[in-house]
């Protein structure tokens, strides 16, 4: 199978905090992969190592076989889409404004085009049809969707999430997460750091548990979620019984 990203030795701290710890992790092409853990164990340092918002201290990051430490970085940050808790939209924009902007800026795409794939891409989110709307008026499960817009039009080839539901009223949980499993469904390559455990169980292809800067285990989600084996993941996993 293909590699998407292939994560070799990674390190990183912050000051003396060793926050990742020798990171070993592949994704291949359709993967679609959990990264679970208690808070503070490094799954967004992780993420954002990845995307470049943080610069690793040692080891290397291969997106498409391309090591990203050598490659040009605004390529690199269109390939690999990130979703954030907070959503991270430009408030001062419309909708559309918002999935506009990185193509013709970043990606040099003639406004007419990016507005086309805008569209096509607010359409597969179920919010075209605010597209002329401030992003401000959204609700969260809203703006999130529209923060999954925004990435996928800049053809991104992963896209990370990092705990894009966690910031949501209850309600509009939901409608994110139907969106990603769409998503999943329809072959995109996708890591998502998560404490839905539903979807992680249900949706992802792997499962990668990580504590204190380690990955401890990982596996498919039956094996996961059925028979963890080690005492830091079923001590995890209790909290979620
Ligand atoms: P998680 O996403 O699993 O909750 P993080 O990757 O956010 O974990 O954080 C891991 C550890 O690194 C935490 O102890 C956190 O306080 C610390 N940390 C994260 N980012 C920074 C930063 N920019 N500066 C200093 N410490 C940080
Ligand atoms: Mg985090």
């Amino acid at each position: 199978m293909e590699n998407i990203i292939e994560v070799n030795h990674l390190r990183k701290s912050f000051g003396s905090l060793e926050v990742l710890k020798d990171i070993n992790f592949n994704v291949e092409k359709g993967e679609v992969v959990t990264v679970i853990g208690s808070s503070g164990s490094g799954k967004s340092t992780m993420l954002r190592c990845i995307n470049l918002l943080e610069t690793p201290d040692s080891g290397e990051i291969l997106v498409n076989g391309v090591n990203v430490m050598e490659g040009d970085i605004n390529k690199h940050r269109s390939e690999v889409g990130m979703v954030f808790q907070s959503f991270n939209l430009f408030n001062n924009y419309t909708v559309l404004d918002n999935c506009v902007l990185g193509q013709t800026k970043v990606l040099k795409r003639s406004h007419k085009e990016a507005v086309d794939k805008a569209h096509q891409y607010l359409k597969k989110v179920g919010m075209d049809e605010f597209a002329d709307k401030p992003s401000t008026l959204l609700s969260g499960g809203q703006k999130q969707r529209v923060a999954i817009a925004r990435a996928l039009c800049m053809d991104c080839v992963v896209l990370l999430f990092d705990e894009p539901t966690s910031a949501l009223d209850p309600v509009t949980v939901g409608e994110v997460l139907d969106v990603m499993k769409q998503l999943a469904d329809e072959g995109l390559t996708m890591v998502v750091v998560t404490h839905e455990m539903g979807f992680a169980r249900d949706v992802s292809d792997r499962v990668v548990f990580m504590e204190n800067g380690v990955i401890v285990e990982e596996g498919k989600p039956e094996d996961i979620f059925t028979a963890p084996k080690s005492e830091s993941l079923q001590r995890f996993l209790g909290r979620f019984i």
